[in-house]
């Protein structure tokens, strides 16, 4: 038996397009999606992600950054609408810590075994990480230390990768963040690969010639080094032949032999649909 994956909306973020990807056609401020996993597999259940804790809490970051929610988008809502209550889950993964992605873990109980990179949890208490990493978020990351089977912390730099459950395996990512992963998920169709925010926009980082041969763009927001965040993305679509890729602000699609397939975003299994790259320029002026 294998995992299903249902996506989980989380409502949307507003930011400075420069603080997404470079050289992204037009100025401005852009709206992506936030988005999280629900993988079920019989009575297992496992979250990738928890979004934001509360769409004020984006202002933290500057440059224009606001969150946008709609009550259906909380994430106890978004699993009632799959039947199910925070204690039912198993897990939670954290492709990492930052302000979009760890700030519902709170809902879930002790007794839901957190699952992050060591490292991330380092780093975002490192000082060197700013307001990416809300006090309030890693705070309660820091009080599941201190209770039996409700934290696990994984060594992703110094291993090949570990396994959560049969079918579900994390591996390091190597880029965005120091303690960045990859979760890796076996289902009907063939591997989904969650990659967070190495890959902000698929049209602009993965379907946009440069000037090099075959070669892959980046985000703007990484804080190792850009060679390494190179080799990161270069690893990640070498992952498998083929596979779904899911980032979190944008919409999956299918990798073959290190390239997006055209038309195959249809298909993909939990996708919420729509076009290829929902970073949508929202025409607001530079600011001056
Ligand atoms: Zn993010």
């Amino acid at each position: 038996m294998t995992w299903t994956v249902h996506t989980l909306d989380l409502g949307e973020v507003e930011l400075n397009q420069r603080r997404i990807v470079p050289n992204g056609e037009g100025l401005g401020v852009v709206r992506v999606p936030v988005q999280g996993w629900l993988l079920t597999k019989g009575e297992h259940k496992v979250v990738v992600d928890t979004g934001f804790r509360n769409p004020d809490i984006l202002k933290r970051i500057g440059d224009r950054a606001k969150g946008i929610e709609q009550p259906h988008q909380r994430l106890i809502e978004q699993l009632k609408i799959h039947g199910v209550e925070p204690q039912d889950v198993n897990y939670v993964l954290h492709t990492h810590l930052h302000i979009d992605h760890a700030g519902q873990t709170d809902i879930f109980p002790m007794s839901t075994t957190v699952v992050v990179n060591r490292r991330e949890l380092e780093y975002a208490v490192s000082g060197l990480s700013g307001p990416s990493y809300p006090p309030e978020d890693i705070k309660h990351i820091i009080d599941r230390l201190h209770t039996p089977n409700a934290l696990w912390l994984l060594d992703l730099e110094s291993t090949s990768g570990e396994h959560i459950l049969p079918g579900i395996r994390c591996q390091n990512a190597g880029g965005h963040t120091e303690g960045s992963m990859l979760v890796l998920v076996d289902t009907e169709q063939g591997l989904a690969v969650f990659c967070g925010d190495l890959v902000y926009s698929v049209r602009h980082q993965l379907m946009t010639p440069t000037i090099t041969h075959n070669d892959i763009g980046l985000t703007s927001n990484y804080v190792v080094a850009r060679r390494s965040e190179k080799a990161a993305m270069k690893r990640l679509m070498q992952i498998a032949p083929k596979f779904f890729l899911y980032p979190s602000h944008d919409w999956p699609v299918t990798i073959e032999y290190s390239k997006v397939v055209e038309g195959a975003e249809k298909t993909l299994p939990g996708s919420l649909g729509g076009c290829w790259c929902r970073m949508t320029s929202m025409g607001y002026p530079e600011e001056a």
